[in-house]
């Protein structure tokens, strides 16, 4: 069996700024560091011939984390669990 190719151009978006729906300042990277958080809500269906998923969402910095989102969640009664990326595990606050 021979394969053939072609070449093919899309069009594809990248990201230029990276901008705190909260308070629309440009949410700054530092090289390999992050601090920057987003809520997201899917809706749609994961099937096996393809996924049909919409996605919102709500970027936002830090600043707005500890001053708007993360009161908010405490006076709801929520705590966020802090999970260590690499290993999955949950960080247990003392
Ligand atoms: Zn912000």
């Amino acid at each position: 069996m021979t394969q053939e190719f072609k070449t093919v151009q899309r069009e594809a978006i990248t990201l230029d700024k990276h901008i705190c729906d909260f308070c629309h300042k440009e949410i700054e990277q530092h090289g390999y560091e992050k601090d920057e958080g987003c809520i997201v809500f899917h809706t749609g269906g994961e099937y096996p011939e393809g996924n049909l998923i919409e996605e919102e969402r709500v970027d936002m910095c830090h600043a707005c984390y500890d001053s708007v989102v993360l009161p908010w969640l405490k006076s709801k009664g929520i705590e966020p669990q802090k999970i260590d990326d690499d290993t999955g595990i949950l960080v247990l606050r003392v």
